[in-house]
């Protein structure tokens, strides 16, 4: 952004200086160039100019997006599964009408909202993902299956 703003400070500065030394041009070959010259540094002007209406536009979003997380990050809270995983939760009556879920604490911590997917449980353990940074962990403590060997055609 520094550079599109030196750009164009500098054409602008090159257009000034091209049209100081037209007025006072007698041949129409020269001062001619010195048109094409002029609407040359006019241009670039123009493009820095652009580029700096497009930057400042994606920094409004930029903001828009930082000022939304940041409401909606205060609607969870850190919580700790078994045996050490972290996610942050929504808070009791917090949830806007959205069912019970947690969210990536990863994300989170780069003020992204990314939901934590439950894969499924068994055995005491509980297997979570999220789709945005590949995070893919289990909580709780593994319970063996319960075999009945009673049932052996040894007996
Ligand atoms: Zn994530």
């Amino acid at each position: 952004m520094i550079a599109e703003t030196i750009a164009g400070l500098g054409a602008v500065k090159t257009a000034f200086e091209i049209a100081k030394t037209v007025k006072d041009m007698d041949n129409s070959v020269d001062r001619n160039l010195a048109v094409i010259n002029l609407q040359n540094e006019i241009l670039s002007a123009q493009a820095a100019q652009a580029a700096l209406v497009n930057r400042i536009g994606d920094l409004e979003k930029d903001l828009a997006r930082f000022e939304t997380w940041e409401s909606e990050k205060k609607r969870y809270e850190l919580e700790q599964l078994p045996p050490g995983i972290f996610a942050y939760r929504v808070k009791a009556g917090m949830e806007n009408g959205e069912p019970p879920h947690k969210i990536c604490a990863n994300c989170y911590n780069k003020n992204t909202k990314s939901l934590l997917h439950n894969l499924g449980s068994g055995n005491g353990l509980t297997q979570w993902k999220c789709h945005s940074c590949g995070f893919a962990e289990h909580s709780g403590h593994f319970n063996p299956p319960n075999i009945n060997r009673s049932g052996s055609w040894m007996a």
